[in-house]
């Protein structure tokens, strides 16, 4: 087993041909899902479009979009599949449900065979990586209804001996890895992060006395942050790889191969289009705006035109590796964006700042408010134990001073706190208090 691609066909295949690879998968897509959904049906019907309209890719654009709002709102109105699904409720073999800030969980559904097909691509994207069957796996994500729970049969599939941990706690894990010496692990990064520190805590040094060499990290963006990953690498003496997926359609689509420079999409199950969040037009490869997503293959629910609601930028250029599925770079959520004085702010140029002070612990939280109907920003941090009182005043200017050149704005106050002082992540870090007011 020394084949460097999983599918080395499918993942090496030159553009053009890609491109017309799917174009035709789309074309069938679309008239399977106007014939299927009786939503696409009348939304296309509205839009006067057709699925014969379709004659080259960037057709696509005179298509509607959908969004997590109609996405919910038609579960609502058709329970259960909602009427986006395009097959009866016989043929769905699995759901996954991801619940949003309203409470009403939003399901995924999939066929054997859509179930089958994402787990082929995680294989690809585990092979990406760098694992072989002779890896043990340690999947460290949720199996409760989350759609990354499943992502271990893809490592199975692939060979590698897998141990389903789920999310347990820090002890319990810690013991695991003591115990069974896995290899590679998949977390998120606040808690890989964590984890690493917690294990110091206990006289357990991550770098020497664990076998942890790769980790996976999806789920926040500090794992395409290069500051905090060479962090989580040296704690871990790992390598980390960031993941990318969307609970609307895989648990992971999107991957680091080992250049680590943005992730791979599996474009022969998606397309991606970039678009301007104003115009929704689309921007220039390299450009920044708003990541939308069309399924070519999952014939559960078609997602046409998702608005993902993250931001980022693609590079279409093949890659050093060999590959040529473009490469996504996520920057952030449009929701956790803020503008300060006409700039957009988005967290993870913070996260990226903190992060290359050595100074601090990296740990940091953001504290967004108004004054005078202007949003302000206050960042809390923690220095370092050997920090002195007199030192803090010098620490604050520099990291004021290093926001200001990355982000064109400046925090209003710092605040210095002891380390240990924010509360640690075990899943997702809440790193932003938004306390403006909410006008209707
Ligand atoms: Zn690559």
């Amino acid at each position: 087993m020394s084949k460097k691609y999983w599918n080395e066909k499918i993942e090496t295949m030159p553009r053009a041909e890609l491109e017309a690879y799917q174009l035709e998968a789309l074309k069938e897509y679309l008239v399977f899902a106007y014939n299927n959904s009786p939503y696409y049906h009348k939304s296309f019907d509205e839009h006067g479009v057709s699925p014969d309209d379709l004659k080259e890719l960037s057709d696509l654009q005179k298509f509607p979009f959908i969004n997590k709002k109609i996405e919910r709102d038609r579960q609502i109105a058709a329970p259960f599949l909602g009427d986006l699904a395009c097959v009866p409720e016989s043929d769905v073999v699995y759901i996954s449900a991801s619940s949003g800030s309203t409470g009403v969980p939003t399901i995924s559904p999939f066929t054997l065979k859509d179930f089958d097909e994402w787990q082929d691509v995680e294989a690809r994207l585990y092979w990406m990586v760098g694992m072989r069957p002779k890896d043990r796996y340690l999947h460290a994500l949720n199996f409760t209804l989350f759609v990354g729970g499943p992502d271990v049969i893809g490592a199975q599939n692939l060979g590698a001996l897998c141990i389903w941990a789920g999310t347990v706690p820090s002890e319990k894990l810690l013991f695991i890895m003591k115990e069974f010496q896995p290899t590679i692990t998949w977390t998120t990064p606040s808690y890989a992060w964590h984890l690493g520190e917690s294990a110091k805590t206990q006289g357990i040094d991550p770098a020497k006395d664990l076998s942890i060499r790769k980790i996976i990290v999806a789920g926040e963006t500090g794992g395409s942050i290069s500051a905090t990953r060479k962090e989580i690498e040296k704690l871990w003496n790992a390598e980390l790889f960031d993941f990318y997926g969307i609970s609307d359609i895989y648990g992971a689509c999107a991957g680091m191969c080992e250049y680590k420079d943005g992730l791979h999409l599996a474009e022969d199950h998606i397309l991606v289009e970039v678009l301007n969040p104003n115009t929704l037009l689309p921007v220039k490869d390299g450009e920044q705006g708003e990541i939308v997503f069309t399924t070519l293959k999952k014939r559960a629910r078609p997602m046409i035109r998702f608005r993902s609601g993250d931001i980022g930028f693609v590079n279409r250029e093949k890659c050093k590796c060999g590959r040529t599925h473009t490469r996504i770079y996520i920057t952030g959520r449009i929701d956790d964006m803020f503008i300060v004085s006409g700039v957009n702010v988005f967290p993870s140029d913070i996260e990226y700042v903190v992060r290359t002070i050595e100074e601090l612990s990296g740990e940091y939280r953001i504290i967004i408010d108004e004054e005078e109907h202007l949003t302000k920003f206050d960042i809390e941090v923690e220095k370092e134990d050997n920090i002195l009182l007199t030192q803090e005043l010098a620490l604050s200017d520099k990291l004021s001073k290093k926001i200001k050149e990355r982000l064109g704005v400046k925090p209003r106050h710092i605040k210095i706190l002891q380390k240990g002082d924010i509360p640690r992540a075990t899943h997702k870090a809440k790193r932003i208090i938004d306390q403006r007011k909410k006008s209707e």
